[in-house]
């Protein structure tokens, strides 16, 4: 049997698997991140993980192809950290592909861990089989990315794929976690639905509580989640137009809130993309179970993705 080895680092939690070529997890292990404890700690967790993973692996006589690795953070295409979110104290400037290529002795490949539940989605979840897809996930921050022929597109710094940060305009000077104003992240983003909702006068902690009370029928919360559905069809227009993909999946958080935002970010698209990508579907996310270790793992096993 040949396999490979998918790591996902978020910031709560590491997780882990052994794939098959078909993109099966055949044994899977989760442990806690130690964000508080520093760098080394994390990287220490994430390269135990990977090793111990190996170790299954050819314990039962499996050949090993590799190790893919979604972790959190901008990742340069060497695999280093060059920027990172409040959530893993330190992270930045860490060689996170040298320190994995050590563990397991295997090729080694690291990208964003939303460009690795990206993959997720095309090897085995809503884009399953497409020859191009575009990826947003809205949940806490808001992240995206391009598939191509079954390979994420990354850019020349790691940066590709970021539609979170695409000006939305709006005049309100919203400010942005990356330190801009007016990003989309700022607007449409879980927790900028949540600020949205309070300042008109609603109750809500979390997304969770808004996407409740529009369900219970407060045309407060609907008109939120559908402000902020309709600010993220615009930025998806743009997008598709820009890379005319054959397909467009929703993840996050925010595709719990169903219809509601869904339906908003449908009518924008539709209002302003061009002829071509008009007609393209907007689903939501298969959200997998283990889907971005499953993407990770498809960096080293689809043709010619290392060396
Ligand atoms: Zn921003």
């Amino acid at each position: 049997m040949r396999v490979a080895v998918g790591v996902d680092l978020g910031g709560t939690k590491t997780a882990g698997g052994v794939v098959d070529l078909h993109g099966e997890v055949v044994h899977h292990v989760v442990r806690p991140t130690p964000a508080a404890a520093g760098p080394h700690a994390v990287l220490g967790t994430l390269c135990d993980v990977a090793a111990d993973l190996v170790a299954w692996a050819r314990g039962r006589g499996a050949e090993l192809v590799g190790c893919g690795a979604g972790v959190a953070g901008v990742i340069d295409p060497s695999g280093v950290v060059t920027h990172a979110t409040g959530a893993l104290p330190g992270w930045a400037g860490t060689d996170v592909a040298t320190a994995l290529a050590s563990a397991t002795g295997l090729p080694v490949r690291v990208v964003n861990d939303v460009h690795a539940l990206a993959l997720g989605e095309v090897r085995s979840g809503a884009a399953a089989g497409e020859p191009s897809a575009l990826v947003v996930a809205v949940g806490t921050g808001i992240g995206g990315a391009y598939v191509r022929d079954g390979d994420v597109v990354v850019g020349r710094t790691g940066t590709a794929g970021s539609i979170g940060h695409v000006p939305v305009g709006g005049g309100e000077a919203r400010p942005c976690p990356c330190g801009g104003v007016d990003h989309l992240e700022a607007h449409a983003s879980g927790p900028a639905i949540v600020a949205r909702f309070r300042e008109q006068g609603g109750e809500a902690r979390r997304l969770e509580d808004v996407v409740a009370a529009a369900r219970a029928g407060s045309a407060l919360a609907r008109g939120a989640l559908s402000e902020a559905g309709a600010t993220i069809g615009r930025a998806l227009a743009g997008t598709m137009n820009l890379l005319d993909p054959h397909v467009v999946v929703l993840g996050g958080g925010v595709v719990h809130a169903g219809p509601i935002l869904l339906d908003a970010v449908r009518r924008e698209v539709v209002a302003h993309t061009l002829p071509g990508p008009r007609s393209v579907p907007v689903l939501p996310a298969a959200g997998l179970r283990h889907g971005n270790v499953i993407g990770a793992a498809s960096l080293v096993t689809a043709r010619g993705r290392v060396g």
